[in-house]
């Protein structure tokens, strides 16, 4: 169990993280979110604490046996990831899944868009749940579809329709944008294969546009080379027609388009926090994850995605102090499971990602309870055609995997 709290918190409602009072599991309605989380799981489950809800779900785990896996991405929290048959990044647990057919039912611990990407990578018999279906991700919100439509006639219009621009999504987005880049001769990247997959891009293309994080995209394009210079933020929160705020000129000489999206728990992470850290522990390494801020980036030691921020801190020596920029409940564990080094969190402030602590236990007893009675709750289905053109440009992806770009 992560004991980590942050003392003295100042209690205002409107202004509250859901870990202002720690990240240990409370009963679903004492969390100060539950008001905006999905409402109908049954009242029974409501008041149930920690220590009940892990044993029912234990008990249903069992039941079900090899039927069911369950998936945990590495920013759950405690109570969820002891049941995960395999922890890991989106893309990693829907190959999972997807290479164990004989487990019916896939319960993805995780938000919105993984599962998603687990329903166009498993079999057409395999059922994926989310056990939260208000479970989003704030970063894939920030990229709806009509908007990237509308953004891509505007580019289009500015470029023509040739093969001039080719569509890049992160595999943090919506199943429909997968869909919109298989379609429109893109593909999705992950935060460990960006380079290789933006350098693809660049043989199809002569510039790419990148959505829905910003900061992904920028970091990559620096690590290849690419001046800041050339490129250009898409700001979608402007009305159609005034081409995300930058003018003709900024986005003939752009060879990337960012769209103006971001990650809430990376974005907060700051070089000051960085210099603190530094000061404290001047031997201290510092590793971040590329959905951090340029600034924050260029001032790490290392970047890299949560696999490798895992390896990091597992490959460093005895006695290393290693301060971290990503989400607390990895961090957490890092720091439990390398009991011989000082690892912590570079943000002071205990503030998870809120839509992946929307995974309260609670949903997850519920959701096994029932599979466990003969009752599937919270299925995630995606459409059939969307499925088809998001499965090409996750394809395309897979295939420079395959040849080692
Ligand atoms: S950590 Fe950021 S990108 Fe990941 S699910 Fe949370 S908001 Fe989305």
């Amino acid at each position: 169990m992560v004991t980590t709290t942050t003392p003295g918190p100042v209690l205002i409602p409107q202004l509250q993280c859901e870990s202002d009072v720690g990240i240990d599991t409370i009963p679903l309605t004492s969390e100060v979110s539950f008001g905006s989380w999905q409402r109908d799981i049954p009242d029974a489950y409501h008041q149930l604490g920690s220590e009940e809800l892990v044993t029912r779900v234990r008990a249903a785990r069992a039941a079900l046996g090899d039927r069911v896996v369950v998936l945990g991405h590495h920013y759950q929290r405690e109570d969820i990831i002891q049941f995960a048959d395999e922890r890991g990044d989106s893309f990693m647990l829907a190959q999972y899944a997807a290479e164990r057919p004989e487990s019916e039912f896939i319960v993805f611990c995780g938000v919105h868009f993984m599962a998603e990407a687990a329903d166009i990578l498993s079999a057409p018999h395999q059922q994926v749940v989310l056990p939260n279906m208000e479970a989003g991700c704030s970063m894939a919100d920030m990229a709806a579809p009509g908007d990237v439509r509308a953004a891509w006639r505007e580019l289009e219009d500015l470029f023509g329709s040739g093969d001039d621009i080719i569509p890049v999504t992160y595999m943090n987005s919506a199943a429909s944008l997968k869909a919109f880049c298989g379609e429109h001769g893109g593909v999705v990247c992950t935060s460990s294969n960006a380079v290789e997959v933006l350098e693809w891009a660049f043989t199809q293309g002569k510039r790419v546009f990148f959505f829905p994080d910003q900061h992904l995209g920028r970091n990559t394009g620096h690590a290849m080379g690419v001046p800041l210079e050339e490129m250009t933020l898409w700001n979608w929160r402007l009305p159609a027609g005034n081409l995300g705020g930058a003018t003709p000129e900024d986005l003939e000489r752009s060879r990337i388009i960012l769209w103006q999206g971001h990650c809430s728990v990376h974005q907060r992470f700051s070089t000051t926090q960085i210099d603190t850290a530094r000061e404290q522990y001047p031997d201290a390494k510092i590793v971040v994850h590329p959905e951090c801020r340029y600034e924050v980036v260029e001032a790490a030691d290392a970047v890299g995605s949560t696999a490798y921020i895992a390896h990091y801190v597992a490959e460093a020596p005895a006695g290393s102090v290693i301060g971290v920029g990503t989400e607390i409940n990895l961090v957490s564990r890092l720091a439990k499971e390398h009991p011989d080094k000082t690892v912590f969190c570079l943000d002071p402030v205990v503030c998870p990602c809120s839509t992946m602590y929307r995974v309260h236990p609670a949903y997850l007893a519920w959701v096994m309870e029932s599979l466990a009675e003969g009752r599937v709750v919270n299925r995630l289905v995606v459409p059939e055609e969307e499925q088809a053109n998001a499965r090409i440009a996750l394809e395309r992806m897979l295939a420079l995997r395959r040849a080692g770009a």
